[in-house]
């Protein structure tokens, strides 16, 4: 599935990796140091953001929009008193409306921000508004000032600085906070265009300051966003097989069971046979890699919709969406099979061969996960009873 369009997507999103199926998460050396491609990718725009990761980014921006919001709602009125100070009567007839307005934009984005909990597009809009209104009051009152008047404005020029140094504070994604950058150095240039200003010495060092003020915000946006994915990452993901960890799942599975509540759904409970001999007989390490193949076959024989959760030591589950008891019944088969078939290397080289014992539970409309988990782990104890390596549904 793809992890920027539902909550299952979740699984194969290459940053955030919020299902089962993601890659394994890089070491904490690695990614502390690295500026990779992957990272460059995943900051600069949302399109590879799970679902989940989404409504988080989508929280935490949120409380900065509440937050910035009225902090800019208590600095436009005071404003009004330098206004009164420095402004011609004239031209406070200009200003006065604009800063009402200001305020009532700004007051109307906080009360989105307030209402839109979960609603990460009308998060990312009120975080928009927030930095739009005050550049559009600036535009305004320089379209509406008659000529010859600019010189007037005392605490204007600023806005576009303030704005640009505003965006570090929230989780953007580069491609957020460019368009937001440039749009502001373009509404810098109009008002050096109506001051006069353009193409002088301190023309030229204003437009020189915004821009590096610009690339500092970039900066800080990256390592922001990139920190928010790699503890969203680390949060919800184990770090050995790349798959969801217990909690994770459950929390998306309520999630999507709160969405789509008559949606079909199987689960299976696996667990590997004798693991620990494997250990005992060829070394922790080479347990480990038994770990990491089977999950990369459990990768490869589940949909990208569906959830994967390396549940405790050697045990996995597995919840197949969509899915009657007879076909899960036929995956599992499936998966054991695969199991069975595979191996991997031990230090001398010899192979390592493994099985999976499956017990197969159908969710039952309004059963809760545990429920239906207590029934598979019991059809799972079933199968470790009888003989193990085998699949047992009832
Ligand atoms: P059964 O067939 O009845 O499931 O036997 P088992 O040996 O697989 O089950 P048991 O619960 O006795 O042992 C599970 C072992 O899994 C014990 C534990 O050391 C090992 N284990 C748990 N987590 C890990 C891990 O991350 N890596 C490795 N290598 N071993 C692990
Ligand atoms: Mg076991
Ligand atoms: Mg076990």
């Amino acid at each position: 599935m793809n992890p920027a369009s539902s909550s299952q997507t979740i699984q194969n999103s290459p940053i955030p990796l919020p299902t089962g199926t993601a890659e394994p998460v890089p070491s904490l050396l690695a990614s502390i140091g690295a500026v990779g491609i992957s990272s460059i990718r995943d900051t600069l725009s949302c399109h590879n953001h799970s679902k989940d990761f989404a409504y988080a980014r989508g929280d935490y921006l949120r409380s900065r929009v509440l937050v910035m919001g009225i902090v800019f709602s208590i600095l436009t009125p005071l404003w009004v008193l330098i206004d009164l100070i420095m402004l011609p009567p004239s031209t406070l007839a200009y200003t006065t409306p604009g800063r009402f307005f200001l305020m009532a934009g700004l007051i109307t984005t906080i009360f989105i921000a307030q209402r839109s909990r979960s609603r990460v597009t009308r998060i990312r809009v009120s975080a928009g508004l927030l930095i739009a209104l005050p550049a559009a009051f600036y535009a305004l009152v320089l379209l509406t000032l008659p000529p010859g008047n600019a010189h007037h404005l005392a605490g204007y020029g600023f806005i576009p600085f303030l704005l640009v140094a505003t965006l570090s504070i929230f989780p953007f994604t580069l491609a957020e906070s460019a368009l937001a950058g440039l749009t502001l150095l373009g509404l810098h240039l109009f008002s050096q265009h109506v001051a006069a200003t353009w193409m002088t010495p301190a023309g030229w060092e204003q437009i020189w300051l915004l821009a590096a003020l610009f690339i500092v915000s970039l900066t800080a946006n990256y390592f922001h966003l990139g920190l928010l994915l790699r503890l969203y990452r680390e949060a919800t993901h184990d770090s050995l097989t790349g798959l969801l960890n217990r909690g994770a799942m459950a929390h998306h599975l309520q999630q999507l069971r709160a969405a789509h509540p008559a949606i079909s759904m199987s689960l299976l409970m696996l667990d590997m046979d004798h693991f620990k001999k494997i250990n005992d007989t060829h070394g922790h390490s080479v347990g480990d890699q038994v770990l990491r193949k089977f999950a990369s076959i459990l990768r490869q024989h589940v949909q990208a919709s569906d959830f994967i959760a390396r549940y405790g030591g050697e045990e996995f589950v597995v919840v197949l969406l969509g899915k009657n008891k007879q076909q899960a019944l036929a995956i599992a088969e499936h998966i054991r099979q695969q199991a069975e078939q595979a191996h991997v290397y031990d230090h001398d080289g010899v192979a390592v061969p493994f099985t999976v014992s499956i017990g197969v539970a159908g969710f039952r409309l309004a059963e809760t996960f545990d429920e239906a988990a207590r029934r598979a782990d019991d059809r799972l104890y079933q199968a470790k009873k009888k003989q193990r390596n085998c699949v047992v549904g009832v």
